[in-house]
């Protein structure tokens, strides 16, 4: 089918002519054939790279230009960055793209002057919670990698968010993009969609597994030259010498990093001088912008072609590495199965050296089906390569046969609602109250009954978990349930009104105001566990060296805890030193430890610092809100550290840190040299600050605090009006 074909305007079909795209992918013509531009529901279930934008973007550019507004939903920030880039091509139709990551508790109305607002799905839940009006405008509704409705974490958000949008715009199109998966027909009867359903891909995949010496595909084999004794270095080695690149997927973080050390000793002799005068410059640019071991390990595996990737990198780094690949300069990434869940980054060769990752409960277990799948997925580069290869690698015979019946010859798995708990539910069940989706207990077992999880199984077991919930509410003070013979009528209190708003969890918010009604006299740390004992605060893993720092540290402040567990209650001891730990570290990054002390004393990355902090910002945000809520003093102070933790820095230096273009550092630097308030600085020598910070910061945070800098006509060094 061609893209001329199309029942799409003239110059739309011109903008895809030109990129490239003159026929439509077999999957892609299917969808049209289902009615993807007459407006019907539609589940596409096809492998990655198979053309799963151009679907949502012909159906919403059709959509746009008959006066509608799309949303679309990604499950990762990193993904809505990509995704936005992407339709921000299509300005030239008068498309308007906005995107949608930021604070949780904010309506973003602005966004509603746009014509696609790309969103990740729990920022959509927390837009849909404070009643944001362009909500109600949205007629086409994209849902990207809608398998995630099986994740424990994100799924039930994800479930109860595309449930209400469907109540709420009844007459939009859902577009809804998913890998393969088991019960690809289910998930479409549950969302009245049309499924196409296909293994098609632009580039072949060959799934292969490494033993003896050869990679054994079905049907043919590929001998693997030695030229290490590590055998996954040799596969990347053979990828390299034939002109691709390499994704290493790895079980743990350290891992991949230690992947990447040894194997760029090797892959380092296959560069041309040209590309290693690039990588050193990429390399000097994450030294220079990365203040830990971290960074300096990744700065020296890059100049030798090589790097990893993890949650633990930060941003910027994470960014570098992905650029840097795509342009062919690092030729190997290793990686936790972080950039299989959705970033674009194809590669000739996809190694997956290690298919068990570790389970808290059951030990190293072997990943799903669909997690193998997607990381296969990612090889073979559309239009670049002749063909991609995923290889796994087998140590005896019995293994090469479990791998092949498991893993390559296997269909992946059916995806499970995992809305069924009281931990996911409570959050959804108190907004559906206080969004108006059900006033009474009936109601809301209606709405309950059109989500997936009533969809795939029976919803009795769903009824006395959705009552537990709304006990655990009522119990709260955040709905108010009154019971007639008829029925039971459910209504939420400003608390709960408050809670839902926040977007943190119910129990969150009952155990922050439970703590802040019990406080006598509050330190920093006292708010600082106090949020790190929210179940919406991801606790820190305690190593069996930590018991006794810890303990100590407990000992030592225990006046600045609201509550300490008995020691003879172990579990909930040791629970408790998990928030505490969780809580120094906070503490730490507050009081201007640098990172790289940090990433040592608690044995995180980076990025973990950064995640961790971004979470503490927002529930000290929420603890601010709910003590002038209920009327505690605490308000002002929680103000205060939600501040310090944004910037990660103590009080006095906040006037500083609040300056464009001076971090906390910086801001350190300025105050000890006597420019302890923007008042000073204002009043502040060009060539004394510039001493202090270089020539360039220096004009640029005056200028930023609006003290005109001017060239001199002479020298080079601009000066400010202070100094003429
Ligand atoms: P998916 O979302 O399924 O992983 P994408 O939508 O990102 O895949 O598409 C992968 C690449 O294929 C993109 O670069 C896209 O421009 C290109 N592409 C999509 N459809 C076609 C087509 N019909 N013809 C040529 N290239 C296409």
């Amino acid at each position: 089918m061609l893209i001329r074909e199309l029942d799409i305007p003239d110059d739309i079909i011109r903008f895809y002519e030109d990129s490239g795209i003159k026929e439509l992918y077999p999957p892609q013509a299917e969808a049209v054939d289902k009615g993807l531009l007459e407006r019907k529901n539609l589940l596409a279930a096809i492998p990655t790279a198979s053309g799963k934008t151009l679907l949502a973007e012909l159906a919403m550019l059709k959509a746009i230009r008959n006066g509608g507004k799309a949303l679309y939903i990604v499950p990762l920030r990193a993904l809505a960055s990509e995704k936005f880039d992407r339709f921000r091509e299509l300005a030239p139709f008068g498309i308007k793209v906005g995107i949608s990551t930021g604070d949780f508790d904010s309506r973003d109305e602005w966004l509603g002057a746009n014509d696609i607002i790309v969103a990740t799905s729990e920022k959509t839940d927390s837009l849909l919670r404070n009643g944001t009006s362009w909500m109600e405008e949205v007629n086409t509704i994209v849902v990207d990698e809608v398998h995630l409705l099986d994740s424990k974490n994100r799924g039930p958000t994800l479930e109860v968010t595309m449930t209400k949008l469907m109540r709420l715009n009844p007459e939009s199109q859902i577009i809804a993009l998913s890998a393969t998966v088991g019960n690809a027909r289910e998930m479409a009867d549950w969302l009245d969609a049309e499924l196409v359903l296909s293994e098609w891909r632009p580039t072949d995949l060959h799934e292969g597994i490494f033993f003896g010496e050869a990679i054994n595909f079905l049907g043919n084999q590929k001998k693997i030259e030695r030229r290490d004794k590590d055998n996954a270095t040799n596969l990347v080695l053979d990828t390299l010498i034939e002109g691709g690149q390499c994704l290493v997927f790895e079980s743990s973080r350290r891992n991949c990093a230690g992947f990447a050390k040894s194997a760029s000793n090797k892959v380092v002799k296959l560069l041309d001088r040209d590309v290693r005068g690039k990588l050193v410059q990429m390399a000097d640019g994450v030294e220079s912008t990365g203040e830990t071991d971290t960074a300096k390990v990744l700065a020296n595996c890059i100049r030798k072609g090589v790097a990893f990737h993890h949650a633990g990198l930060n941003s910027s780094h994470r960014k570098i590495v992905e650029d840097g690949f795509r342009q062919n300069l690092i030729k190997v990434i290793s990686s936790t199965p972080t950039l299989a869940a959705g970033l674009n980054l194809p590669a000739r060769r996809v190694i997956i050296r290690n298919y068990r990752r570790f389970d808290s409960n059951f030990g190293m277990q072997p990943i799903p089906v669909l997690e193998y799948k997607q990381m296969a997925g990612r090889a073979g580069r559309p239009h670049l390569d002749p063909y991609g290869e995923s290889v796994l690698l087998a140590k005896e015979y019995a293994e090469f046969e479990q791998l092949l019946e498991n893993y390559v010859e296997a269909d992946p798995e059916d995806i499970w609602s995992k809305l069924g708990t009281e931990n996911a539910l409570r959050t959804h069940v108190l907004s559906t109250i206080v969004n108006g989706f059900a006033s009474d207990r009936a109601e809301l077992m209606e709405f309950m009954g059109a989500t997936f999880f009533a969809f795939q199984q029976d919803t009795w077991s769903l009824e006395d978990v959705i009552d537990d919930c709304i006990g655990f509410l009522a119990d709260n003070a955040m709905i108010v349930k009154d019971e007639t013979p008829e029925s039971i009528s459910l209504s939420s209190t400003q608390l709960g009104k408050l809670v839902s708003m926040l977007y943190i969890d119910p129990m969150s918010g009952a155990k922050i105001v439970d703590g802040l009604k019990k406080a006598i006299n509050i330190t920093d740390l006292t708010l600082l566990h106090l949020i790190c004992s929210t179940p919406d605060m991801r606790q820190l893993y305690m190593r069996s060296s930590d018991y006794i720092m810890i303990n100590d540290f407990v000992m030592s402040h225990s006046d600045d805890f609201i509550e300490i567990p008995s020691q003879f209650k172990q579990t909930d001891y040791e629970w408790f030193l998990g928030e505490v730990k969780t809580a120094m570290l906070l503490d730490e990054w507050i009081s201007e430890i640098p990172a790289d002390d940090i990433t040592q004393h608690f044995n995180v990355g980076e990025g973990d610092i950064h995640a961790l902090a971004d979470t503490a910002e927002w529930l000290m945000h929420a603890t601010t809100k709910l003590a002038e809520l209920i009327g505690v003093k605490y308000s002002s102070y929680a103000r205060g550290l939600e501040k310090r933790i944004h910037y990660g820095a103590s009080p006095e230096l906040m006037e500083l840190v609040g300056i464009r273009g001076v971090g906390r550092v910086r801001a350190r630097k300025l105050y000890k040299a006597g420019f302890v308030s923007l008042a000073e600085l204002k009043k502040a020598d060009y060539s004394i600050l510039s001493k202090l910070v270089g020539p360039n910061v220096a004009a640029n945070i005056l200028s930023n605090i609006g003290v005109r800098v001017k060239k001199q006509v002479d020298k080079s060094t601009p000066i400010n009006s202070n100094t003429l």
